[in-house]
């Protein structure tokens, strides 16, 4: 019998001879600065742990004693069963840290995004988004059904050419941008944004994934950071990154919240969060407001980390947060720059299409907290090394 999963296994070779085929790097420490993958010892350019939380004692310790008080599962989704005291007092917890009236705590900021887009909006609305958008809004939009509108990243002008066309026609609109966008590191222009939704009547929606913990007073994100409080109805952000546990919120008024708990899918459909993933994450904003220095030392890592890579030479794009994109544009050049870095001791991951655009394959790095000078200074030696072997930078 012809197995009818073949053309998987055909896809699979194509993928391994075009070099852009991909094998797992496993984990086998905790997640830090330095960390050890497939039994090697490597400086950690590569996790989205931007203020070193995953390990720290404090959110340890409230996910060990959340556990032994409460279990592991909560048992239920959140409509049935599911809703614990811990899951309240979290969304509660974020809503002042956000200074907004509600909050909702999905299970990532992958459903948080395509939950909310697609219960808000239907077949008659409109969607106007930017072209380097999340997958996850991508998804949401596609889910909801309504029609989609692209703008050139970032084009403000754009953005509001499309709105002032669907101004006087029927439909609701959403103008959705990310915060902070994952793959180049570059901040959405929101003030612009802001101001066109509200010219013509659109519902402002941010997704600041790899803002929050990481932009703003003590990690609140692009809206704090622009000084827009009050002027984005819909914001966005993820648990799963600075936070370091798991998990994505949609903050708003208290109807959008209770709208979501009637509505959202993946709120209706999928389980709730274990007590502890609560737990440390409630843990993580008292450490978001006692430690402000981490993220004092993020961006001066991230100012150091920037500033040699272009000294070296590389091509880093227009980055202006952690996130420091190494454009080598051949997706091949990229995984190869990004397994002969690891060689060295570097992970740092290869990224081609359909992440980013074809022709512009990317080594993305980040740099935490946590590093060290020395491990920077390492990591730079080994991307100088390669670079040059790689015919990247100049010898
Ligand atoms: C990572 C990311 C998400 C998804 O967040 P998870 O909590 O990992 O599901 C959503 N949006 C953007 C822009 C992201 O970078």
């Amino acid at each position: 019998m012809l197995d009818p999963l073949a053309y998987l296994h055909e896809q699979l070779e194509q993928w391994r001879r075009e070099g852009s085929y991909q094998r797992l790097r496993v984990l086998e420490s905790e997640s830090a600065a330095e960390s050890r993958f497939d039994g090697r010892q490597v400086i950690n350019l590569a996790s989205n742990n931007y203020l070193g939380l995953t390990t720290h004692p404090k959110l340890r310790e409230a996910a060990i004693e959340a556990t032994r008080k409460y279990g592991v599962g909560s048992g239920a989704v959140r409509t049935i069963s599911g809703t614990m005291s811990l899951h309240l007092a979290l969304e509660e917890r974020i809503a002042a840290f956000k200074h907004v009236e509600a909050c909702v705590v999905f299970q990532s900021g992958f459903a948080a995004n395509s939950g909310t887009v697609a219960a808000i909006l239907g077949p008659e609305d409109h969607i106007v988004s930017d072209e380097l958008n999340h997958a996850s809004i991508i998804d949401g939009a596609r889910l909801s059904r309504a029609k989609i509108h692209v703008f050139p990243h970032k084009d403000v002008v754009a953005a509001s050419r499309i709105l002032a066309e669907l101004e006087s026609g029927p439909g609701r609109k959403l103008l959705i941008t990310d915060g902070v966008f994952s793959m180049d590191g570059d901040i959405g222009p929101l003030p612009g944004l802001v101001e066109a939704a509200e010219r013509y009547g659109a519902i402002m929606m941010i997704d600041d994934a790899h803002s929050s913990g990481v932009l703003g007073r003590n990690g609140r994100g692009t809206v704090d950071h622009f000084g827009l409080h009050g002027r984005v109805p819909i914001q966005v952000g993820t648990l799963s990154k600075a936070i370091g546990v798991l998990g994505g919120y949609v903050c708003g008024s208290r109807d959008l919240i209770d709208f979501l708990y009637h509505r959202a899918r993946p709120f209706l459909f999928s389980t709730s969060h274990p007590p502890a993933v609560a737990a440390a994450c409630l843990a993580a904003f008292d450490v978001l407001e006692q430690e402000p220095e981490r993220i004092q030392l993020l961006w001066d890592n991230t100012r150091y980390f920037k500033s040699c890579l272009s000294s070296l030479g590389f091509d880093t794009g227009l980055s202006e947060t952690p996130i420091t994109p190494v454009i080598t544009g051949d997706a091949a050049l990229a995984h190869q720059l990004s397994r002969e870095l690891f060689e060295e001791g570097v992970l740092a991951t290869g990224i081609g299409f359909p992440t980013v655009p074809k022709g512009k394959a990317r080594v993305r790095t980040i740099v935490t907290s946590t590093h060290t000078r020395h491990d920077l200074d390492c990591a730079l030696e080994a991307l100088s090394k390669v670079g040059k072997r790689l015919g990247l930078i100049a010898k």
